[in-house]
C-alpha cells in the first residue's frame, strides 16, 4: 500500500485531519447518523453514506493488531504497528522504542511525534502495561 492509496480524494477532510494532528491530537471522524468512527478522513460516512461527520480526538489508548518490520535504507529499521484504538478505528504508527517486542493484543498508548526530519508528523505508540 502506497501513500497515494491512503490519500483521500477530497482535500478538505484531510486538511482538517492534518491540522488537528499538528496540534498533537489523534483525530478521527465520528458519524452521528450510524454512531461509528470513521478513518481515514472522508466527506461521506463509508458505513451509511451520511455527511453528518464530526471531529473527535482519540484518548490514545488501543490494542496492537499487528506489527511489521520496516527496513531502513541505511541499515536498521523500525517497527510499524497497526493499532485498534478504543474509539473503534485502526491507525498505523511506530513503536516508540523500536524494539518491536510488542505482542499482538498488548495495550499501547499513542501520541504524535512531530519531530520527523522529513515528512509529516507520525503516530507513535508506547507500551501501556497491564490493564
Ligand atoms: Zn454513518
Amino acid at each position: 500500500m502506497s501513500a497515494a492509496d491512503l490519500a483521500p480524494a477530497e482535500p478538505a477532510p484531510w486538511a482538517a485531519f492534518a491540522a488537528r494532528r499538528a496540534e498533537g491530537r489523534i483525530p478521527f471522524q465520528y458519524c452521528s447518523s450510524c454512531e461509528r468512527a470513521v478513518f481515514y478522513p472522508r466527506v461521506l460516512c463509508p458505513h451509511c453514506g451520511s455527511v453528518e461527520l464530526e471531529w473527535r480526538d482519540s484518548a490514545g489508548l488501543g490494542t496492537v493488531y499487528s506489527q511489521t518490520f520496516l527496513p531502513g535504507r541505511e541499515g536498521g529499521g523500525r517497527y510499524v504497528l497497526l493499532v485498534d484504538l478504543d474509539e473503534g478505528f485502526r491507525v498505523m504508527g511506530s513503536a516508540t522504542d523500536d524494539t518491536g517486542d510488542y505482542v499482538i493484543g498488548s495495550r499501547v498508548r499513542g501520541s504524535v511525534d512531530a519531530g520527523v526530519p522529513e515528512g509529516e508528523p507520525r503516530f507513535v505508540f508506547a507500551e501501556e502495561g497491564p490493564r
